[in-house]
């Protein structure tokens, strides 16, 4: 999939201009003009990248960065700053902030779109490699194969990246909301009962292949990958 750029900004004719040149990329977008709104859209899909403005009418885009920074899944999230004021000090604070680039408007479109594909270069490495193990568990993300404890394990499309997902982090419990979000993306309507279903599945075919129940349903909360003890 191609990746998702947040655009948190306020002002709507330029977080406009920044989208379409983004989609003209083959970016995908979600704008959001507050933080509040900001931080609902990283609840249902963290994105790829985030484009913060300085200057928000409520929390400043300074607080927002920090909250990002401070939250264990958009710890890593690559983060470029707007501001109106390019002076040094104020530079500072944005990248003291957690900021890892910082672009002064007004910005050229080509620049920006230059500046964000050199920062995903960069944040490129960090992500997770061609396979994921866990509990006897493989999966191949270039042959789209899962195996349990060297049984091949027949999975949907769906199913597939549910597990993907839950071997991001191994004993995380995700909610079927976050789930919802990273697996069907966020812009989807799809019940939360949904996720039951295919968790069920997964859990189906897994077991199939392979001894103990490795996914733990934790009630009212969600889903996760847990091959401990009871
Ligand atoms: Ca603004």
């Amino acid at each position: 999939m191609s990746p998702l750029v947040l655009i948190i900004e306020d002002e709507m004719p330029q977080a406009e201009m920044l989208r379409y040149n983004l989609e003209k990329e083959g970016f995908r977008t979600l704008v959001a003009d507050t933080g509040e709104e900001a931080m609902r859209r990283v609840d249902m899909e963290v994105p790829d990248l985030v484009v913060v403005d300085w200057m928000l009418p409520e929390r400043s885009g300074i607080d927002i960065c920090r909250e990002l920074r401070a939250r264990a899944e958009t710890r890593q999230l690559p983060i470029i700053m707007l501001t109106a004021r390019g002076e040094e000090g104020d530079r500072v604070l944005g990248l003291e902030a957690g900021a890892d680039d910082y672009v002064v408007k007004p910005y050229s479109p080509r620049e920006m779109v230059a500046r964000i594909k050199a920062l995903l270069r960069r944040a490129a490495p960090e992500a997770s490699g061609p396979a994921s193990a866990y509990a006897g568990v493989v999966l191949d993300r270039e042959t789209h194969k899962v195996t349990r404890d060297g049984v091949p394990v027949e999975l949907s499309p769906t199913a597939f990246r549910l597990l993907e997902v839950l071997m991001e982090r191994p004993g995380r419990v995700l909610s079927r909301e976050r789930l919802l979000g990273k697996v069907w993306g966020g812009d989807v309507f799809v019940e939360p009962r949904t996720v039951d279903v295919h968790i069920r599945r997964l859990r189906k075919a897994l077991n199939k292949s392979g001894d103990g129940d490795i996914i733990r349903t934790v009630r009212g909360a969600g889903y996760a990958l847990d091959a401990g003890e009871e």
